[in-house]
């Protein structure tokens, strides 16, 4: 899987998701992507390449368990990681240039899901951007 963040600072490429992947729905992870919700896929940090950029991810410590990498250039949500030694680096899945390897399994954290994105099914599709 190849991934890169908004300005393409930011390169990376694993062979495939190691566990699985959700749409957490916790405050922390909504507000670091700026979205109704944040997926994430565990990739075990031995199996991780990044091949470019990697020192212009910059870390936040959204509590005393985890921190969370963006780029600093173009704000992109790269990772959510625990500080645990060799802890795996779950990756945002907004990043991925394909489909992931293994489909979004789960929602968490639902107890704080807000109202806004929970009809996202009847709400109508465009292909494009809608005419106002
Ligand atoms: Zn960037
Ligand atoms: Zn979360």
């Amino acid at each position: 899987m190849n991934g890169s963040c908004l300005c393409g600072g930011v390169k990376f490429h694993f062979e495939k998701f190691d566990s699985s992947i959700a749409n957490c729905h916790c405050s922390m992870c909504r507000k670091f992507s700026g979205a109704a919700y944040g997926t994430f896929g565990t990739v075990n940090s031995e199996k991780m390449n990044w091949e470019s950029g990697f020192e212009l991810i910059k870390i936040f410590y959204s509590s005393q368990k985890a921190h969370r990498g963006f780029c600093s250039t173009c704000g992109s949500s790269i990772f959510y990681r625990l500080t645990t030694p060799n802890a795996p680096f779950e990756i945002a899945l907004g990043l991925l240039e394909t489909e992931p390897t293994k489909p979004v399994s789960a929602n968490i954290y639902c107890a704080h899901r807000p109202d806004w994105p929970r009809n996202i099914g009847a709400i109508p599709d465009f292909e494009e951007s809608r005419n106002l």
